[in-house]
């Protein structure tokens, strides 16, 4: 398939978004920017559409799609039994990073749903999606535009790189703003459960609704028996394509065993990847160094992460190396994507 990749801009702006949504509205795939990550769209009430989203990434069919809308009321259109709680959400965050669980009804296909009962609806913030969804007159199903397993693409160069020949447009709207998902919080239980962390905090979302938990597979750093409640976040994912190893401890005992497996790896032939803050960069001592943003600023990490991901596969790496970074507020979120790329192995050090 010939895949037309359109840099947007304000000269062609309304052109460009109007070819997509005619693509959209004949079942075709259009991968576009959304604050976030890259999103890879379709038609999300027709089953053909989230058939060819699943098969452009090769993503197992259980693993359900986020359903983008462009108004608040076209919840009642996809959901049921809608808590007061999701108008609050809405009003406080969309449009916005974050992503609802609610019962569905049944317009929305078991096909966009994984054979779900709920449905997970987001109303994006980025001008060209909301801008996408609103005049394609439809309701976009959009998984992130990686193939299944990737990091998820923050330019427009990611989404090239896995989806060119598999989709019909991908609209380049140059590096994302935010660079990893959506919070995903579920509505349909009695307290409001954060099933994958993101932007928007726990203490945001608390603020707004008084009371909030997690799935417990979030806050769990080791791979437990347990189920996560969001199907995605069973499976491998944002993995580069070396083993990658994150080192937790006090600073300068973290640079000195970097230091000294990447000193190993180097004598034995491998070529060493070390993820690495901007503050301790020039510490090191053999390897590729590969910056990810400053230790104080968890927004410059999410916005680099995947990008740093992908550039190790690049370079050909045989191994990473990373610091592990603080967990406050948005670096949960931060943190959650690094230690699944990582497949949870961590060490602790000093
Ligand atoms: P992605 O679209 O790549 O950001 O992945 C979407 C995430 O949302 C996956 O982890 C899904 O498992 C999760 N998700 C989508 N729909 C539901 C749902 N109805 N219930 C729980 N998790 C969901
Ligand atoms: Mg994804």
């Amino acid at each position: 398939m010939d895949t037309k990749i359109v840099r947007i801009d304000d000269s062609n702006h309304d052109e460009v978004i109007c070819e997509a949504g005619r693509i959209l509205r004949d079942g075709g795939l259009v991968a576009f920017p959304t604050e976030t990550v890259y999103g890879l769209g379709g038609d999300a009430l027709r089953e053909d559409a989230a058939r060819k989203i699943y098969s452009a990434k090769g993503r197992p069919s259980d693993n359900p799609l986020i359903v983008h809308i462009a108004d608040v009321s076209d919840l009642e259109v996809l959901a049921k039994d809608i808590p007061q709680s999701a108008y609050k959400l809405a009003e406080s965050f969309w449009p916005g990073p974050l992503t609802m669980i609610l019962n569905k009804k049944d317009i929305v296909p078991y096909g966009t749903t994984g054979g779900l009962e709920t449905v997970a609806i987001r109303m994006p913030s980025h001008p060209v999606a909301a801008g996408l969804i609103k005049s394609s007159g439809i309701y976009v199903a959009a998984p992130s535009a990686n193939l299944s397993g990737r990091p998820s693409p923050t330019k427009a160069e990611h989404v090239i790189e896995d989806m060119q020949g598999r989709i019909d447009m991908i609209i380049d709207a140059g590096a994302i703003e935010i660079g990893i998902e959506s919070t995903i919080v579920d509505l349909t239980v009695p307290v409001p459960m954060i099933l994958r962390p993101g932007y928007i905090t726990a203490d945001m979302i608390r603020d707004v609704l008084g009371d909030v938990c997690y799935d417990r597979t979030v806050l769990t750093h080791s791979i437990t028996k347990d189920k996560p409640k969001a199907p995605g976040m069973k499976y491998r994912h944002y993995a580069p394509k070396a083993d990658l190893t994150i080192f937790e401890g006090d600073n300068a005992k973290v640079v000195a065993r970097i230091n000294e497996l990447a000193g190993q790896h180097v004598r034995a032939g491998h070529r060493v990847g070390i993820l690495s803050s901007s503050e301790n960069a020039g510490l090191y001592t053999a390897g590729d160094v590969v910056i990810v943003g400053s230790r104080r600023d968890e927004h410059e990490i999410a916005a680099h992460l995947f990008d740093v991901l992908r550039h190790f596969d690049h370079i050909n790496v045989d191994v990473i190396l990373s610091e592990g970074f603080n967990e406050d507020s948005f670096g949960q979120a931060v943190m959650n994507r690094l230690i699944k790329a990582a497949g949870h192995h961590i060490e602790h050090v000093g």
